[in-house]
This record gives C-alpha cells, structure tokens and sequence, in this order.
C-alpha cells in the first residue's frame, strides 16, 4: 500500500499553488480533480473562436494584494501583474454613465461581493490566468490525477476518541492513503465529505445553512466597441428583487468581448428559472446602458460557478478541521479575503502552517485566525 506524504484536493490555483511549493521538498504528493481537467475556475476558455479567460476579470491593488500576487509570482516565476492603475467605476443611470458612489441606502445583498470589483485601484495582469495555471501543471503533471472526485475522509479509531485522518475514498470506491491532506474545494462540502464524529450534526447544519454566494457570469461576444476599460455596474431601473451586475470590455480580433456578472444565493443556484431571471435582468440592464453592444450580440456564454464566497466553519489557528490536525483547509471561503485574494491568502497561510517558507512568516498583513477550536462545534 502506497502512502503519499501530501494529497490536495482540488487542482484550482489554490491547490495547485501549494502542491508546486510542496513538490519542491517532496516529490510523494498527488493532487485530486473531480473533473476531467486541471485547473479549476482559471482555465482557459473558448468564446467566438477566441481563448479567453474563464475566471479573473478585475484584481484590487491593495498593501494585501500586491503582497499576495508577489507570492504567485514566485511560484509561477514569472511576473503576472503590472504596477496599479486607477479604475473609476461608473454606473448608468436615466441622463447616461456617471462615476459609481454607492447604492445608498439600498444595498443588493451581495453588496459585500460586489465591492470586490469597485476598489480604486487595480492590478493589471500581465500574463492571463490560464497561463499561470498552465505553468504550476506543467510542473506537477504526472502529480495531478483527474477525474477523482473525493466523496469520504475517512478515519481510523473513529469512536475510539482518537481518530487518526488515514486516507480517502476516491468515486465512491477507490482508497488513497496519505500522512496529511490539504483541502482546496468549496468549503461547504466539507460537511458532506467529514464523519458526525469530528463534524457533528450542529455544525454541519450551520455549515449548510451559512449564506454563499456563487456567480452568475455572462460573456459576450459583439461587434459594437466601448472604448472604456473602467468597471461598470449596472442597476435595474426598479427596485425589483435580483440586484446589479459588474463587467467591462476587453479587446478581440474583429470585435469586442465584455464580461458580466452577479450574484446568487447557492441555495437556489440549481434552481434554472432563478438563474434565468437573473439573466434575464443582467440583459435588460446591459441593453439599457449599451443599446449598440446588445445589437451586435454574435455569441454568448452564461455560466454560474461554483461558491465563491460565504459559508462559515471554525477552523484552528493552524488552518486545521479541529481534532484533525493532518487535514488543512486551504478553501477561499475560509479565508476573512474574497476572490483570488482569498485563495492566495489561504493558500500562504496554510504553507506557512505547515513549515513550507511562503514568505510570509514575520508578515503582520496576514490574518491570524484565532484558536477556537471546540466552542460553536
Ligand atoms: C467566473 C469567475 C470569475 C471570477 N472573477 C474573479 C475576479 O474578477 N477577480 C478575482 O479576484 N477573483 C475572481 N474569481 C475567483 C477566483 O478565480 C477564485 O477565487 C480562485 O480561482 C479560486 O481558486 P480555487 O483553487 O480556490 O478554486 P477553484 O478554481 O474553484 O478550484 C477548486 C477545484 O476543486 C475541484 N473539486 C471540488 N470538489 C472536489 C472533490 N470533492 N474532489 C476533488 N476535486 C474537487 C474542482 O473541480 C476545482 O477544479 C472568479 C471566479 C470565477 C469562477
């Protein structure tokens, strides 16, 4: 029986940040993807024949950011970002486009996901995320073992009041055994994948009922051009039920591309006439500010992904899933951080955790999240 020192499940930019950092001390590791490809959310897409990104639209210059992105850098080795530039998010109101100062009294929900893509400043990306994602494969390729959804942690000494964390079922069946496990999924199926014993019932309710968010995204492709590269958002001209939508445009060969999203509740994000309706009101708030860009519509991809941010589960000051102390969660949604930030932050913290230099021991910008171990489980 073959015991690996690492697995890491999930192949996102999180889990593939850490396994290129832990493979360079060791080379017994594997990573886990449930789908049939590497990569996760920032994998390259194809939109009227062009490649485009599938994930990152906009990244905040912020202390915290730059800090983060400079850690990619190192294990991309390359450089991925330029220096900040300002972005002036305008909004459309009845009299044209006016800078964007809030929503007043009215938040939408997802005021908090939102606010993300208003920051000031920004970013510029220098090499496109499914580049990054194609360099950390390319290091670890004989690693990564796709089509392997994880659907058990599972113990030994379970009711023996020491359980020890000694392997996974892969697909339902199959068993791999290793000595620690780096979680990097959604944070949420924890509760699906932990026994009673270590996750009970209270904790796995208040995981499940915790308020996430996923995305509704919309990418099109049109004829039409509008020459900002500023972040919109767009409201409806009522105040009904679904909130605004945040996108801009992007260059491409004959045409332009712009990229818009918003936010529902993953509660209801299997529910197809929900999504729908929030489509259907991204559209009618795009044709409203941009008539000749709705006009000249030649292709469109509509998506919704997966849990971005929210759920809530107490982790240990070591990023640990209490009383498992060789099971680290390196989900964003664990981390205080949304987006890409979250993941680079928890992808740090969990590095640094585990002795592997991140660079960010004696860095006082990275939360510490406090020792809590028992008290809400
Ligand atoms: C459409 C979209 C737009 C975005 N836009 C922005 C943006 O503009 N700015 C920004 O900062 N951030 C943005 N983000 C968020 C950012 O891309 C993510 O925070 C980051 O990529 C998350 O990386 P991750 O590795 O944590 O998760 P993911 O990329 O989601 O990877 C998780 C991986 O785990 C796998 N997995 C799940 N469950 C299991 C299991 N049980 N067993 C094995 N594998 C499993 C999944 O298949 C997936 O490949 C966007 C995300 C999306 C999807």
């Amino acid at each position: 029986m073959h015991i690996y020192d690492y697995i890491i499940i999930g192949s996102g930019l999180t889990g593939l940040t850490i396994a290129k950092k832990i493979h360079q001390e060791t080379e017994n590791i594997l990573v886990l993807e449930a789908q049939d490809y590497a990569g996760g959310s920032n994998r390259a897409v194809t939109l009227n024949g062009l490649t485009i990104n599938n994930g990152l639209r906009f990244y905040p210059a912020t202390e915290l950011s730059e800090k983060s992105m400079s850690f990619l850098e190192t294990q991309v080795g390359q450089e991925v970002v330029a220096d900040p530039i300002e972005n002036h998010p305008e909004t459309y109101e009845a009299h044209g486009f006016k800078p964007f100062v809030g929503f007043g009294e009215n938040p939408p929900a997802f005021y908090d996901q939102l606010s993300y893509f208003l920051t000031q400043k920004e970013l510029p990306l220098t090499t496109e995320p499914h580049e990054w994602m194609q360099i950390l494969q390319s290091d670890l390729q004989d690693k990564i073992q796709t089509k392997s959804i994880v659907t058990k942690f599972v113990f030994e000494n379970l009711e023996s009041g020491a359980p020890a964390l000694t392997h996974v079922l892969v697909n339902g069946s199959k068993t791999i055994y290793a000595r620690n496990f780096i979680y990097a999924a959604p944070l949420k199926d924890l509760g699906l994948l932990l026994p009673d014993d270590i996750l009970n019932q209270r904790a796995k309710a208040k995981l499940k009922k915790s308020k996430a968010w996923q995305a509704v995204c919309l990418d099109l492709f049109h004829t039409a051009h509008v020459e900002k590269e500023n972040m919109f958002i767009l409201n409806g001209t009522t105040d009904d039920d679904i909130g605004p939508c945040v996108g801009r445009f992007f260059a491409a060969p004959e045409g332009q591309i712009s990229q818009w999203i918003s936010f529902i509740e993953s509660e209801v994000a299997e529910d197809t006439e929900a999504i729908g309706h929030v489509l259907k009101k991204m559209k009618r708030q795009i044709k409203r500010a941009f008539p000749d860009v709705s006009d000249s519509i030649k292709k469109e991809r509509i998506f919704v992904t997966p849990i971005l941010s929210g759920s809530d589960m107490k982790l240990t000051a070591s990023n640990t899933v209490p009383k498992v102390p060789n099971l680290w969660v390196a989900s964003s949604q664990a981390s205080p951080s949304a987006n890409l930030l979250g993941s680079l932050q928890q992808a740090q913290l969990v590095l640094a955790a585990l002795g592997f230099g991140s660079g960010i021991e004696n860095d006082t910008t990275i939360p510490v999240y406090e020792e809590d171990v028992d008290a809400d489980l």
